[in-house]
C-alpha cells in the first residue's frame, strides 16, 4: 500500500483483536520490517484467524508474544523480543478494558483492573520501548490509545474516562521527558469505533446509536481508520509531531 514504516519494527499490544489488530495489519500493509503482535490471548474476540496469520500472509516477519500488559515483567519481555528483529521503532500502547459497573459506583476491584491494565500497562509499554530504543540510538515513535473518553467526561464510564484523561497527559509528559533523545510520544483518541468493545461496554453500547447520530460523519468507525491515524504518527511524516492526542471521531468532539 505504502512504504511509510519501511524498515520500521513495530510492537503492537491489545493486537488480537478490534483496533489493535487493525493497527498491526495496517502496519504490515505499509511496509513495516516486522510487526510484534501481543495480547493477553492470541485469537480475536471477535472471532477469525489470529493476526499473525494476516501479516504472515502479507509476506512480512512476524511473531506473536503473549503478554499481560499489566505485568510489567510481561512487557519487558515482549520489547525483549524486538531485539532479534533490531530493536522497537514504533510501540503502540493499544491494549485496553472498560469495567463492566463502571460509574460513579464502579467496584474497586473493576477499578483496580482497569487502572492495571490501561494505565499502568501503558507506562510500562512506552517505558519499556523508551528504553531500547534510547540503548539502540533510535529516534523511535511511541503511540498511547486514549479515547474521546479521555477529553471529555461521561458518568457512564467514570473510571474508563479517568484512565484515558491520564493517558492523554501521559503523552503529553513523556514527550517533554523523552523529545531531547529524538523520541517522538502521542496519543490517539477514538471517537465511537465499530469494535467488539463497543459492543460489548456496558454503558457505551447503549449509548452507540446516540453517538453515531451526532457524529457529523454519521457513521461509527472502522478499526481500519485507527490504523491509518498510527500508520501516520509512527511515520517519519510526523516527525515533528509530539505530545498531541490525535481525535479520530469522525468530528464527534467538534460539535459535542
Ligand atoms: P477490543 O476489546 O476489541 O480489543 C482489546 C484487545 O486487548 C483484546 O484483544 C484483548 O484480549 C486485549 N487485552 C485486554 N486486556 C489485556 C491485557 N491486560 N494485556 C494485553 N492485552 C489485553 O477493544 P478495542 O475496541 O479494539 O479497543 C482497543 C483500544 O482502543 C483500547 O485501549 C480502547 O480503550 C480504545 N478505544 C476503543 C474505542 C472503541 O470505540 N472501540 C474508542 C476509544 C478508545
Amino acid at each position: 500500500m505504502s512504504n511509510l514504516l519501511q524498515d520500521k519494527v513495530v510492537i503492537v499490544t491489545g493486537a488480537a483483536s478490534g483496533i489493535g489488530r487493525a493497527i498491526a495489519i495496517s502496519a504490515a500493509r505499509h511496509g513495516a520490517k516486522a510487526v510484534l503482535v501481543s495480547d493477553i490471548a492470541e485469537l480475536p474476540r471477535e472471532g477469525g484467524t489470529p493476526t499473525t496469520q494476516e501479516i504472515e500472509a502479507l509476506g512480512v516477519a512476524t511473531r506473536f508474544v503473549q503478554a499481560d500488559v499489566s505485568r510489567k515483567a510481561d512487557v519487558d519481555r515482549l520489547v525483549e523480543a524486538a531485539a532479534a528483529f533490531g530493536g522497537v521503532d514504533v510501540m503502540v500502547a493499544n491494549a485496553g478494558i472498560t469495567a463492566r459497573d463502571d460509574g460513579a459506583d464502579v467496584s474497586e476491584e473493576s477499578y483496580r483492573r482497569l487502572m492495571a491494565v490501561n494505565l499502568d500497562g501503558t507506562l510500562f509499554s512506552a517505558q519499556a520501548a523508551a528504553r531500547q530504543m534510547k540503548a539502540n540510538g533510535k529516534a523511535g515513535s511511541i503511540v498511547l490509545m486514549a479515547s474521546m473518553g479521555g477529553i471529555v467526561g461521561a458518568g457512564m464510564t467514570v473510571a474508563y474516562s479517568t484512565s484515558k484523561g491520564g493517558v492523554v497527559l501521559m503523552a503529553k509528559s513523556l514527550a517533554d521527558a523523552l523529545g531531547p533523545d529524538g523520541i517522538r510520544v502521542n496519543a490517539v483518541a477514538p471517537g465511537t469505533i465499530d469494535t467488539h468493545l463497543l459492543r460489548t461496554a456496558a454503558g457505551i453500547a447503549d449509548a452507540a446509536e446516540g453517538f453515531r447520530q451526532r457524529t457529523p460523519l454519521r457513521r461509527l468507525g472502522k478499526p481500519e481508520e485507527i490504523g491509518d491515524a498510527v500508520v501516520w504518527l509512527g511515520s517519519d511524516m510526523s516527525s515533528y509531531v509530539t505530545g498531541i492526542a490525535l481525535q479520530v471521531d469522525g468530528g464527534l468532539l467538534a460539535v459535542i
